[in-house]
């Protein structure tokens, strides 16, 4: 062996003791531009409230809330976003071995091809809906999906937990919420909390999964089909509306900021949410019996 062999070989060393930094890594392996342009890049950590970072981009959330006794993870962001969101967390000081819990809001690449690097690097337990779960673990959606034609596949995650609508999950002494708000997709979950500062009391968060009303070419909501699908879908608002709901985070922040529903001065920020989602609902549909 020679002695730049012997030095490929001392590199290879390296770069197995840090996965995620491989550039090989073929759980961090870039969505394509063409999917992933949209989302630009994570943005530096923002403290949002108490124990409450946001480390995503301006138009794709990635939250994390601190328990003192772990950390939750409220979606993971591209794949290719891992290796950055594990630098953000530790520069506020943690790192990703402290992740305990990564809750998915809903399996489409934007929100979940990071989730597969980030459980693997971390640990954490991956939960999500039954119908979320599935997908998760196949690393691509099935027709029941509205933009199933659209989607882009993504490192599956082998190991993902399934909780129900209005279970309640511990990290310490952090309790999160989910609340099934299908629509989007049928394994759509939103995440609710309370977050507490050391002065200025708790607020009530809660992390909303898209509710955009999107298709592929071929999906109506309108078809008779789909009249299950239609119906949770207008369930998801009427439950949303009915939440403790002091800040929301929008699985893209700038639904939020459409549904005029950000900043600490919106009295319910998650009806507002939801009146807007559902308006845009009521487009789809009038456009579905037009044409
Ligand atoms: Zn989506």
């Amino acid at each position: 062996m020679s002695v730049m062999h012997k030095g490929l070989a001392a590199l290879g060393l390296v770069m197995l003791a840090t996965p995620a930094l491989a550039a090989d890594d073929p759980l961090t392996a870039p969505v394509a531009a063409k999917y992933a342009g949209a989302f630009g890049e994570p943005a530096p950590p923002r403290l949002l409230y108490g124990n409450t970072w946001a480390l995503g981009s301006p138009t794709l959330s990635v939250t994390v809330v601190d328990s003192g006794e772990g950390l939750v993870l409220i979606d993971a962001g591209l794949a290719q976003w891992a290796p950055v969101l594990e630098a953000h967390l530790a520069q506020i000081g943690h790192s990703i071995r402290e992740v305990k819990l990564i809750v998915s809001t809903e399996p489409h690449y934007d929100h979940a091809s990071g989730i597969a690097a980030l459980a693997r690097d971390s640990g954490a337990r991956v939960v999500a809906s039954e119908a979320g779960a599935q997908v998760l673990r196949a690393g691509h959606s099935g027709r029941s999906d509205p933009q199933f034609t659209e989607l882009f596949a993504y490192p599956p995650v082998p190991v993902v937990e399934v909780v129900r609508d209005g279970e309640t999950l511990r990290v310490g002494s952090l309790e999160l919420t989910a609340h099934a708000t299908p629509g989007h997709t049928p394994g759509s979950m939103s995440w609710s909390w309370k977050s507490c500062a050391h002065t200025g009391g708790c607020q009530a968060f809660v992390a909303t999964a898209s509710l955009s009303a999107l298709t592929d070419e071929v999906y109506r909501y309108s078809d008779p089909a789909n009249a299950q699908a239609l119906a949770a879908f207008r369930g998801s608002f009427t439950r949303l509306r009915a939440l403790p709901c002091e800040r929301v985070i929008a699985s893209h922040p700038q639904h939020a900021q459409a549904a005029g529903a950000t900043g600490a001065a919106v009295e319910a920020p998650c009806r507002a949410l939801a009146d807007h989602f559902e308006g845009e609902l009521a487009k789809v549909l009038a456009r579905e019996a037009a044409g």
